[in-house]
């Protein structure tokens, strides 16, 4: 079999050209995504939420002494909701932010299309679990795989590229 993009030959099972990088099935998609970047979103992720709460709580630190405690707790609660509902916008894309901020995108493994909400949800709940519980070990799977899946991605039938 060849490479679509390149044409050069690689063998018959791999996701990913051995010599461009393409992605196999729908090189439209993107190339194989570094895994050092992708452990980078990895942990951009919850500094992200990090980082907003610690502004929030500033903030709230200066309102709560004016408006009282119960609208800094409402506040709080809205917050948490927004973000939940941003961060669930960003899946139903198939990205997180931190895959966004560096260019990522899941993709279904065979079709190279979006995963679709629900595969995400998957992947990023029981799929993470399942990598993490083995100190880890799920996520270090990708750098020895060939198509560089975490178990996560096993799980959900996914695969990481980097973006066009
Ligand atoms: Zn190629």
């Amino acid at each position: 079999m060849n490479c679509p993009s390149c044409n050069k030959e690689v063998v018959a099972d791999k996701l990913f050209c051995t010599w461009c990088e393409d992605f196999i099935p729908n090189p439209q998609a993107g190339k194989k995504a570094g895994l050092f970047r992708r452990w980078f979103a990895t942990t951009i992720d919850p500094l992200l939420g990090i980082i907003l709460y610690v502004v929030i709580a500033g903030v709230l630190g200066g309102a709560a002494s004016t408006l009282g405690g119960g609208a800094a707790v409402s506040t709080i609660i809205m917050v948490t909701i927004g973000y939940g509902i941003f961060f669930l916008w960003f899946l139903s894309k198939g990205m997180t932010p931190g895959k966004w901020i560096l260019g990522e995108q899941v993709v279904e493994k065979l079709s190279g299309k979006h995963p679709g909400f629900w595969r995400m949800v998957l992947r990023e709940t029981i799929g993470k679990f399942v990598s993490g519980i083995f100190l880890g070990l799920g996520y270090f799977w990708a750098i020895w795989d060939k198509d560089n899946q975490a178990w996560h991605d096993k799980i959900a039938g996914t695969v990481v590229v980097k973006r066009r």
